[in-house]
């Protein structure tokens, strides 16, 4: 399996160097030049096989200039059974005959970034020794909460290789700022950036674009890297929990075999959604791809006009993993519905970087319309939904998890669809405590709680464990205090690192 860009596909790679690589130089995403196809036999096979065994089997299939070995290991590195709180690593539970939910937070920061975050380093990691890279890799994350977090975990103590990452001090929930600042590991750097999300990104790809700092890194014995969504080594992980998830609903009979079923995703940048698009395109009997967004509902207006705009106001909201105008994924999506066609899809990338705008042809807006379904829920539809799901099932929904819920059940009235419905839950509902607590409750159940009492109180009323990686945040002791103004973010690598007449 050979790898091209979206904006140019006559260059090809392997799986290796675009991981290392990240993004191509043509600025366009790196996509596999044909998805593998598997069939119902490849599936069968797979029923008594753990999810690793699964996951080994499925990235053979993408990664094919690694050896089974060296998959094995990343595999069994990442999906650790200590590191998750569920033995099936990514579980599927069955809400109601015609619902199940895909629990993707059960790994150490309570999110589904960790599904991908956990193995992207092992298989860096790997592609260095592959290509002898000699220098260290410095990996620089902007966050608005959930990714950072799982990229530490996911990087930390991984030999030659150095996380930095930048939070806004004004932007976090307590909890995820608790879980930064309090990271363990000897190559972990977390900052505060006096400013908001895009304060810190502006200031990462600042960074990532100084061509003299590069070389000063580079002179130094370090090349800088990202770990952002559209690495391909972050996709490739998503793929397989939903392979894993079919497997399991046909083997517990919530789905006949050969039935097809419909799947929800709570959406930010794309990459989710995208992965169980490209489980659809290898085989797996997926119906239609329902792409749930918050206030922020530029798919929801993408997919129903075929119009993508982002000439609009930025809402924060209570699912802020989702918040965001630029879905970067999307890009590769567009190059198959262009039908690989890479000068059609810089025309409309440079429209978007020149007007914020681009509109798909009336075929090109058909063919998606015929994958798609999109849907909007904004926060106080979410907090109604926690509360209904929470009453009728005692299940309780993350914010995040609750806009797809949300969504799914407008999409079954809009069409007067019956068919099943995988549910793809992202957060674990203790990650977004007060939020929940409130939807469940009202205000007066959090005042004056402190979020520790929070998780208490949400316990006892769902009968749930609180994460033990949560409840152990109170104890544990804060290390990183560094904070710095958006100007100086440069300046602070270049302090952890040596660099530029420093000494
Ligand atoms: C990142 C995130 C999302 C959005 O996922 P995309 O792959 O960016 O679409 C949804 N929910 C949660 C909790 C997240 O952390």
């Amino acid at each position: 399996m050979v790898y091209e860009s979206t904006r140019d596909n006559t260059k090809k790679l392997n799986s290796a160097d675009i991981i290392l690589q990240g993004i191509s130089d043509d600025g366009g995403l790196f996509v596999p030049s044909a998805i593998p196809e598997i069939d119902s036999n490849f599936l069968l096979d797979m029923v008594n096989l753990d999810y690793r065994e699964r996951a080994k089997r499925i990235l053979v299939l993408f990664l094919t200039d690694y050896t089974e070995e060296e998959i094995s290991r990343c595999v069994d590195s990442a999906y650790d059974p200590q590191k998750f709180s569920s033995d099936s690593i990514a579980p599927v539970i069955q809400l109601t005959h015609d619902i199940s939910i895909l629990e993707l937070w059960h790994g150490p920061t309570c999110a589904f970034k960790d599904m991908a975050l956990q193995l992207l380093p092992h298989l860096m990691r790997t592609a260095m020794d592959k290509k002898g890279i000699e220098e260290d890799v410095v990996i620089l994350v902007a966050t608005s909460g959930d990714t950072g977090k799982a990229a530490l975990e996911g990087f930390k103590d991984v030999e030659g290789t150095h996380i930095v990452v930048f939070y806004p001090l004004s932007g976090v929930s307590r909890i995820q700022e608790l879980q930064m600042t309090t990271q363990e590991g000897s190559n972990v750097y977390v900052l505060g950036v006096a400013g908001n999300f895009d304060d810190a990104q502006t200031g990462v790809k600042r960074i990532f674009t100084h061509r003299e700092f590069n070389a000063d890194m580079k002179k130094a014995g370090y090349r800088l890297s990202s770990a952002n969504s559209i690495n391909w080594g972050r996709l490739v992980p998503q793929i397989i929990y939903y392979v894993s998830a079919y497997i399991d609903m046909i083997d517990a009979q919530a789905l006949a075999n050969d039935e097809t079923f419909d799947v929800v995703v709570p959406t930010g940048n794309f990459g989710n959604i995208l992965a169980a698009y490209y489980a659809k395109q290898m085989g797996i009997p997926i119906d239609r791809l329902i792409c749930a967004s918050n206030r922020n509902n530029i798919l929801t207006d993408f997919i129903s006009s075929g119009i993508y705009d982002s000439n609009r106001k930025f809402y924060k909201t209570i699912s802020p993993s989702m918040d965001i105008l630029i879905s970067s994924n999307l890009e590769r999506l567009l190059y198959e519905i262009l039908e690989r066609n890479d000068g059609a899809v810089s025309y409309l990338m440079d429209e978007l970087k020149t007007k914020g705008k681009y509109e798909l042809t009336y075929e090109q807006h058909k063919k998606l319309k015929e994958q798609f379904w999109g849907g909007y829920a904004d926060d106080r539809d979410t907090l109604n939904t926690i509360k209904s799901i929470y009453h009728q099932f005692n299940y309780v929904l993350d914010p995040h998890t609750a806009v797809g819920m949300k969504v799914l059940c407008d999409y079954r009235e809009a069409v007067g669809g019956h068919k099943k419905a995988l549910l793809v839950s992202t957060a674990s509902p203790y990650k977004f405590i007060e939020d929940v607590l409130i939807g469940i409750g009202g205000e007066e159940l959090v005042r004056n709680k402190d979020e520790f009492e929070m998780l208490e109180i949400l316990a006892s009323m769902s009968n749930t464990p609180i994460p033990e990686s949560l409840r152990q945040l109170k104890n544990k002791e804060v290390v990183h205090t560094q904070a710095y103004a958006k100007e100086n973010m440069e300046e602070a690598v270049a302090q952890i690192f040596n660099i530029g007449g420093v000494e």
